[in-house]
């Protein structure tokens, strides 16, 4: 026997759960650990040791290995030992920064682990779907992937598209009874439901069968595990430019070494310190601090409330020039609250904050029990999902807020989920954002069967054709309408959403044509609800505003709530305008976007129209985030060039297809994001221009001072010491920079631009120039002074050399002036420049490593010409802009 084939008493058998219950916590916790988590096996991992090993891989690294092998064979085991020693650190460095970029990545797949939601103890809670057993009692909805192999025991509406096991792209309908055939393929099991598939209309419930590898997609899984982690363009980028930079610093290198021989100079001599120089001027380590600035850029943004699925979203979002917000729940509360119902001509008021159960219905001021209120505020709450409960003393909604909305509504007419349960919901046609409204057919103690419909206003009125008043149900007439548009607009000028409310006697024996049910309805009523903006989000409008970034409201609400909503929260200037869905599918892509950067609202729209509004945008040059939550927002988020979802309301396929979850499901979340990502892209520029200037002066000062004829200013242990010291830590630390005050006062960047724009290119070569021929100065001076003793005039070259780069990480900290920058601020990069200089004065003044790094002791008269030397390059560019 199959699992489609055993009824509900057997699968409570054979699974051993009751179905109405659920599994307690105790017994889940033992099925877990008996048969494991429901995952798939993972690919197989690089060992840890090889990782390690791997640092050591590089081309020049490896020819530096060697040279060192041949100097301790030739008895220079000092110079060996140090040498190997440094590029041991370097690696344990480089190992370092990859296990943290590697973690942090881990962490982010976590967190966007799918939950589950599932029935423990009587009660639905959320549970990761690894935590998922057999005998669980879990329920989907549209747009959720189905986390285990499910045998349906409740189907409403329920639709699954099944293409990534089957092949099937049209969704299959599903049902919860047993079927009795034997052999049935997967794509003939009708209520069964697959790990995997996707949920596209309706919802269901379903106890799990199968977890991990023993379900049916789980016999597939060695072709959807091992898939390879994709370079960001910036990562791309930059791995080109690392190439070409190979290229420029080999040829220098050889340059250095030839000129060095010509001049005199030993050949093994100048080969070690050639070596020694590539090793350090190839900047083989930024590929690594690039992906740790992306990392911890990400996990900043985490404590934000950010979720950045996709490492490229992060370059992206400082180019962002476009946000298209969801208005519902993204820029509102979404915590919905009826203020207002019309009925027979009449508006009433209704009093009470938020979900509180306390409130009346008002006439003019004066309190009123109507028994036709009473009427439409039961329907409203026969036709709907949500249910009501309390937590720690106060009401909460479980379920759709507008739903939860018009219960709060009809228990403050003490209408309870006793009077509902006299209705038995016997089909339904599920909301969705398309359609804008839901229908159900109902039956009640008397076999009475009634359709109930509610929905959007203009979605639903010219699908009625009655109304009732006080003699009863009649015709409708053109009076009723204007009437009933008088009071919509009234509502919506209010900012208020309205949710019309209709019924529809059926025939007994009726069947149910989904075409027609919710034609011929009588007109009940209609209600007015607020949904406030969220506190922070005007700020964050204005805040985007400065930062060059429209801000663009979507919304399915009427384009008089919208309109109301967006000018309160300063959105929407004199002059922009409101487009409505209608308008929108009469138009081409190209008159739209002739015409789009004038709007600001887009009304009553539905997802389909939320790409060609993307489209559009992009057509006009614009970099693009969308917001949804919805299946049918997929190929909106998709086609933007940053997806984002919310990681509350929002269903897996909208998470699944977009780049960047939101925790919080607020719009100024992706403000902050965006601010985050200007950041870490402005951080990564800031190291790059930190590295490629310390090292072009490294080049510079060997070639000068080959072509002049000059021994050594630096001998191969201390460039790789040079290089370890500046390049590590205050590199990392300028990763962890704050914004500089002007970042979300800057235009977007250019999505096109190169690493090198915006003058980068001119101060990495001219402060790189400014370094090398500071410490040139420094050694020559110091050697004229004393040319017997060319390690005196060395230990000044090197201690200038790295001062000088220590001093310069400060100026690369900001796009202006180093004086624009409180140096204080970045505790880290202090600290960093600190432990540097601490580890400088080791090397020069700790007796054992003098022999090592070829150094003496410095008087503080050295000291003071040091320091003024090493400052010149950062001081002088600090009175310059460029
Ligand atoms: P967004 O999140 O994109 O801002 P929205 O919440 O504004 O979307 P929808 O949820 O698509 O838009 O709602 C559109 C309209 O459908 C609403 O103005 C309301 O009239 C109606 N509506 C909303 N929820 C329901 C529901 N549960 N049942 C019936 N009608 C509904």
């Amino acid at each position: 026997m199959n699992w489609y084939q055993w009824n509900e008493e057997k699968l409570q058998e054979k699974l051993g759960v009751d179905i109405d219950k659920g599994l307690s916590t105790k017994d889940a916790e033992n099925r877990l650990n008996k048969f494991g988590p429901n995952v798939f096996d993972d690919g197989k991992k690089t060992p840890l040791w090889l990782v390690f090993i791997k640092q050591f891989q590089d081309f020049m690294v490896l020819v530096l290995l060697a040279a060192t092998l041949v100097s301790g064979l030739l008895g220079e085991y000092v110079d060996a030992i140090a040498i190997m020693i440094i590029v041991l650190i370097n690696g344990c460095i480089g190992f370092f920064q990859e296990q943290k970029a590697e973690k942090s990545l881990a962490k982010l797949k976590e967190l966007s682990a799918p939950m589950a939601n599932v029935l423990r103890n009587e009660k639905w809670e959320k549970v990761p779907s690894s935590e998922l057993v057999v005998g669980d009692v879990i329920k989907v909805t549209s747009g959720d992937r189905v986390s285990a192999d499910l045998r349906v025991i409740k189907s409403t509406s329920l639709e699954i598209e099944e293409s990534a096991l089957t092949g099937e792209s049209v969704p299959a309908s599903k049902h919860a009874t047993a079927m009795t055939k034997d052999g049935l393929e997967p794509a003939d099991q009708k209520n069964m439901a697959f790990m995997g598939t996707l949920v596209t209309r309706g919802s269901g419930i379903g106890v799990v069968v199968g977890t991990g590898m023993k379900t049916a997609m789980g016999q597939i899984a060695d072709l959807l595990v091992n898939t390879e982690q994709q370079q960001t363009p910036l990562e791309r980028k930059l791995a080109e430019l690392g190439k070409l930079l190979i290229v420029i610093a080999l040829l220098l290198t050889v340059f250095v070494v030839i000129v060095g021989v010509w001049q005199g100079h030993p050949l093994y001599n100048m080969f070690l310190a050639g070596v020694s120089l590539a090793v350090a001027a190839i900047p083989e380590g930024l590929p690594a601090i690039v992906t740790v600035a992306l990392s911890l850029g990400v996990q900043r943004m985490i404590r934000k409330k950010a979720i950045v699925r996709k490492l490229s979203a992060v370059e992206t979002l400082g180019s962002a020039s476009v946000i298209c917000s969801d208005k519902t729940g993204t820029m509102t509360e979404n915590r919905m609250t009826v203020k207002q119902i019309y009925l027979d001509n009449d508006i009433f008021d209704v009093t009470g904050q938020g979900y509180d159960l306390k409130g009346e219905f008002q006439l003019d001021g004066k309190k009123v029990d109507d028994p036709s209120l009473d009427s439409m505020l039961l329907y409203g709450a026969i036709c709907n999902h949500a249910t009501l409960m309390k937590k720690k003393g106060n009401w909460m909604i479980d379920g759709d807020p507008t739903e939860g909305a018009l219960l709060v509504a009809a228990r403050k007419a003490n209408i309870t989920i006793e009077d509902t349960n006299q209705f038995t919901i016997i089909h339904e046609i599920p909301f969705d954002s398309d359609r804008k409204r839901m229908s159900v057919v109902v039956e009640d103690k008397q076999k009475n069967q009634f359709v109930i419909t509610k929905g959007a206003p203009d979605v639903l009125l010219p699908r009625m054709n009655y109304v009732t008043d006080a003699s009863g149900r009649r015709p409708l007439r053109t009076g009723d309408q204007k009437q009933m548009d008088q009071a919509i607009n009234n509502m919506a000028n209010q900012a208020l959403r309205t949710i019309a409310i209709g019924i529809k006697p059926l025939k007994k024996g009726q069947q149910f044509d989904d075409m027609l049910l919710e034609k011929d309805l009588t007109f009940i009523g209609i209600y007015g609800i607020i949904d406030p903006p969220r506190k922070e989000v005007k700020a964050a409008i204005a805040e985007c505003r400065e930062a060059g970034i429209k801000t663009v409201m979507i919304t399915g609400d009427h384009a008089k709530t919208a309109y109301a909503i967006a000018d309160q929260l300063k959105l929407i200037p004199k002059g922009g305008k409101v487009l409505e869905g209608h308008q929108l599918s009469n138009m081409t892509e190209e008159q739209l976007s002739d015409v789009i950067e004038d709007v600001y609202v887009f009304a009553r729209v539905t997802p389909e129209h939320k790409l060609k509004i993307v489209k559009a945008f992009q057509r006009n040059g614009h970099v693009v985030a969308m917001t949804g939550d919805g299946v049918n927002d997929a190929p909106a988020i998709k086609a933007s060039d940053i997806g984002v979802s919310m990681g509350y309301n929002g269903t897996d396929v909208a998470k699944e297809a977009s780049a960047l979850v939101l925790l919080d499901d607020n719009f100024a979340t992706i403000k902050s994001a965006i601010k985050e990502g200007r950041n870490i892209y402005e951080n990564i520029r800031k190291f790059i221009r930190y590295l490629l200037a310390s090292n072009v002066g490294e080049i510079l000062v060997m070639l000068f001072a080959m072509l002049l004829g000059m021994p050594l200013p630096l001998i191969p242990v201390q460039i790789l010491w040079v290089n370890l010291v500046t390049d590590g830590l205050p590199a990392m630390a300028l990763g962890l920079d704050q914004a500089e005050g002007d970042v979300m006062k800057r235009k977007p960047r250019d999505p096109k631009e190169g690493i090198f724009a915006r003058g980068l290119g001119f101060k990495i070569l001219s402060r790189g120039l400014m370094i090398g021929l500071v410490t040139l100065i420094a050694f020559i001076t110091a050697y004229q002074n004393n040319p017997d003793h060319l390690r005196y005039a060395q230990t000044i070259a090197f201690t200038t050399l790295v001062m000088a780069q220590l001093i310069h990480v400060f100026d690369c900290r900001s796009e202006h002036s180093i004086f624009s920058r409180n140096p204080f601020q970045n505790l880290y990069l202090v600290g960093a420049v600190i432990s540097s200089v601490l580890l400088l004065l080791v090397v020069i003044y700790f007796e054992p490593l003098q022999t090592v790094f070829n150094t003496m002791d410095l008087a503080l008269r050295d000291w003071i010409f040091i320091l003024a030397l090493s400052a010149i390059p950062t001081v002088l560019f600090g009175f310059t802009k460029k």
